[in-house]
């Protein structure tokens, strides 16, 4: 069991993760795309801060724009 999480989460690396994490703004994900990138930021606390902030980045612009 602990070696398919390992697997799942190291199907996706950092900066596959960042990107899916600016994509998923501009076009929904696939469920593959969806659940591995939740695994990467369920273990990676570096990634899961860039989604934090990009979320508040974005609500921020959008606040500014409209
Ligand atoms: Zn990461």
């Amino acid at each position: 069991m602990l070696s398919l999480i390992r697997k799942l989460t190291h199907a996706l690396n950092c900066r596959d993760a960042t990107r899916l994490v600016s994509q998923r703004q501009d076009r929904p994900l696939t469920t593959g795309e969806w659940f591995t990138l939740r695994l990467h930021l369920l273990v990676c606390v570096a990634c899961s801060r860039f989604a934090r902030q990009l979320r508040i980045m974005r609500k921020a612009m959008r606040r500014y724009t409209a």
